[in-house]
């Protein structure tokens, strides 16, 4: 999973017990009607969904957990096998129609690791994670998977050893500026700023024949928690696996779009785009210091500087003092067996409309943060579901509750699967709900915007363990503590906190993006800090001693999801809230209008320091560091399409949810299930008008026009991305074209949610009227 939404909230300044705030009062609703419910239904939802929030037991989260992590379980382990058949048997004992779903997928696994310095001294990395004799699982090394990252392309290098940072493109021009270049060295970056992939992609592009990745213990290790397992934080030993594929799309690398049956057409190895171009090897600071020791040449800028107790140089040196590094890598490139575990309720009204629910159960090695938080919470809500079911409950929408496999190499189980079923999923799915990790603190909430409202209104019915007050609350008051300004401001006065957009990082990136469907990702966390991720540490023994050790926060995620399943499972009308949508996009345009005036300011006064002189002058004659690079001036673009479009969809939102308002005013239940289906049809379509069929400008399989992972970011998130990516990277001509496809788009789903609307309006006659009043 993605680590970063996680330490966003840690990274935060700490709450210092803030003052007290007296919160705008919330207006406008009546709380005990559930959007897209008539009376007599909303009652009867909110009777199940409190004894169901009454089911899920923190023991059996905990037992769980301790099943599922009891052994390494990587993609084609026999653990990871043995995993799935159990939760099959689960499934099926709480009464679900479940079987398991087979792909075979492209997963290297390391033949050959090498990483040594050969010059001026000698020191070979010992890529090991010892055993911790208190930490009873760390003890499987027989089923460990090596230190490795997955993807990394084969070979066999040596070069100076060069100090890249993050290794992001601004490293990089950094680098420019002091006179090094990478070419033909072997670079050392250290993890964090960027998804781990971008690292190897960038320093290829700048020539480098190798990428070396270490987990510095400033932000990853002992300048975050005592080291394990006195305390928290990765060890100097620990190191993060993980994978490296390029994000040109998501899943097996050998079956772009189409699912990885057995009889798929598979690309050749060699024809595949995301496979690592130089070879890249994941190491501990314990590995890292004698390679960074070593390094001569410029000291590194202050920004560079991490926690280890070492002057940290850049390199390359010159001469015999020169560092000189030789690494090996190569893998079995096998194709492995995926099991994804997928577990279905029937509908009892509208059985081909789905409501899907996920988390993925494979991990890099034990995993009981990664994933097995998020799916111990998972199952216990498909066991309490079960109940319900024995209770009478029927869902009016059919329910399927998947755990993925194969996430951690590259969302393959949860791509496999969408691909294979697109056709089906596209007609019939009404939303995608993920989980993955899960930690203590706040309820962080990313997704599609026409859920905005849904889930804020799940989360005011979920108490937090800790404090009493809501989930939502919570989180609210913790947004007003670390934010500022306009963030500060909506927190305090916007009836529904704002979520995040969806990048990269879990599953749910080919339901929104490939599919189309309306996606979120929630999870707890921001509270205790550890830095175990993607190591034989994260298990049951770290977790149950530095996590959610009551397992409480796990019995919340249950009793968050689970209700938000049932809520939209039951709705008469889809409660999709466009307002929610048309108010982020009109935000989204906003910035993309800021960034070009920035980019344009900020070139603007680089070229006017070049011409000043202000960098030959501010360069230390004994340290020079060279002007940067003189730019053209962005030219401006025509944002018009844009504001267009956005106007279209906020008016066609409002009257939307007039409409809605009229509805449920007017009794909306007293219309049949066939009336308001035929809305919800339309409804369906909606998140797909946001599709340009052709992709973003520069990666097709991505179709989503209003969130998409960066190219250079991975996991964060591009809102408008084929305008905002275009323009950072100052690509005029496709910026130029871009404003105008998007712009269609917003038209497009403008007249999606017209069509919905209208239909509405002719079920419910009377409504305008109503709606006016
Ligand atoms: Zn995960």
């Amino acid at each position: 999973m993605n680590r970063s939404r996680l330490l966003a909230i840690v990274l935060l300044p700490t709450l210092v017990s803030p003052p007290p705030i007296a919160l705008a009062q919330q207006k406008g609703e009546t709380p005990t009607l559930l959007d897209g419910y008539s009376r007599a239904a909303s009652d009867a939802e909110q009777a199940w969904e409190e004894k169901f929030r009454a089911m899920p037991e923190p023991d059996n989260v905990k037992e769980n957990m301790r099943r599922l992590s009891a052994r390494p379980h990587h993609v084609g382990s026999p653990y990871d096998k043995d995993n799935a058949e159990w939760m099959l048997s689960k499934f099926k004992e709480w009464g679900f129609d479940a079987q398991i779903e087979n792909f075979y997928v492209l997963f290297p696994t390391p033949k050959e690791r090498l990483v040594e310095l050969i010059g001026p001294t000698k020191f070979t990395a010992s890529l090991k994670e010892p055993v911790v004799p208190e930490d009873p699982t760390s003890n499987q090394t027989a089923e460990q998977l090596p230190t490795y990252n997955a993807y990394s392309g084969d070979g066999d290098v040596t070069g100076p050893l060069v100090y890249v940072n993050y290794g992001t493109r601004e490293d990089y021009e950094e680098l420019d500026r002091l006179g090094i270049s990478v070419k033909g060295a072997i670079v050392i970056a250290r993890y964090g700023a960027a998804w781990r992939g971008i690292k190897p992609k960038v320093a290829a592009e700048h020539g480098a024949l190798g990428c070396i990745i270490y987990s510095d213990p400033a932000q990853d290790g002992y300048g975050v928690a005592d080291s394990f397992p006195k305390g928290a934080g990765r060890p100097k030993d620990g190191v993060q696996r993980g994978g490296v594929n390029d994000t040109a799309f998501p899943g097996d690398p050998l079956t772009p779009g189409v699912g990885a049956t057995k009889d798929a057409k598979r690309l050749d190895i060699k024809d595949t785009p995301i496979i690592t171009k130089i070879p890249v090897i994941p190491i501990s600071y314990a590995d890292a210091t004698p390679l960074l020791s070593a390094i001569t040449g410029k000291v590194a800028p202050a920004n560079w500087r991490g926690g280890l107790p070492i002057t940290y140089h850049i390199g390359p040196g010159t001469g015999p003092d020169a560092a000189k590094v030789h690494m090996k890598m190569f893998s079995n490139w096998d194709i492995k067996p995926l099991y994804d575990v997928i577990a279905k309720i029937p509908g009892s009204v509208e059985p081909d409309e789905w409501v899907i629910r996920g988390n993925h159960h494979d991990a890099w090695v034990n995993g009981a943060e990664d994933p097995v938080s998020g799916a111990s919470a998972e199952l216990e809500e498909a066991r309490s579901l079960g109940e319900l079911l024995k209770q009478g409950w029927k869902p009016r929408r059919t329910i399927v509750y998947c755990v993925w496999d194969g996430e951690e190499p590259g969302l393959l189980g949860s791509t496999e699967w969408v691909e294979t079923h697109v056709d089906e999923l596209r007609q019939k799915a009404v939303m995608y709900l993920n989980s993955d990790s899960n930690g203590r603190g706040y309820l962080f909430m990313e997704g599609s915007h026409g859920l905005e409202h849904f889930i804020n209104r799940v989360a005011a019915d979920i108490k937090d363990p800790e404090k009493g007050i809501t989930a939502q609350q919570r989180t609210r008051l913790a947004v007003i503590a670390m934010s500022q300004g306009s963030n500060r401001a909506d927190a305090r006065n916007r009836p529904d906190l704002r979520i995040g957009a969806l990048g990269d990082g879990s599953d749910y990136v080919s339901f929104l993006d490939f599919a189309g469907i309306p996606a979120l990702d929630i999870g707890f966390g921001g509270e205790g800090s550890g830095s175990e991720y993607h190591s034989i540490y994260d298990d049951f023994y770290w977790y149950s001693h530095f996590s959610d050790t009551k397992f409480v926060y796990g019995r919340a995620l249950a009793q968050t999801a689970g209700s938000a399943i049932m809520r939209m499972a039951d709705a008469e009308l889809l409660p999709y809230n466009f307002a929610n949508t048309a108010d982020t996009v009109e935000g989204y345009v906003d910035e993309v209008k800021k960034l070009l005036k920035s980019e344009q300011d900020e070139t603007a006064e680089k070229n006017k320091e070049i011409d000043e002189g202000v960098f030959t002058a501010t360069s230390d004659p004994e340290n020079p560091i060279a002007a940067p690079k003189r730019e053209d001036a962005p030219p401006f673009l025509n944002f018009a399409p844009l504001e267009n479009g956005a106007t279209a969809l906020t008016a066609s939102a409002k009257a939307y949810q007039d409409a809605v308002k009229a509805a449920e005013a007017n009794g909306g239940a007293d219309l049949d299930a066939a009336a308001i289906d035929e809305v919800n049809q339309l409804l369906m379509k909606t998140e797909r008008a946001y599709f340009n069929p052709a992709g973003l400008p520069e990666r097709s399989y991505f179709k989503h026009q209003l969130y998409a992972p960066g190219a250079y970011t991975g996991y964060g998130v591009k809102t408008l991305p084929a305008v905002r990516e275009a323009i950072e990277q100052r690509k005029w001509t496709i910026a130029d074209a871009s404003t105008v496809s998007v712009g269609k788009v917003l038209l497009n789903e403008s007249a999606a949610i017209d069509a919905a609307t209208a239909k509405l309006k002719a079920l419910t006659p009377s409504g305008e009227a109503v709606a006016t009043k």
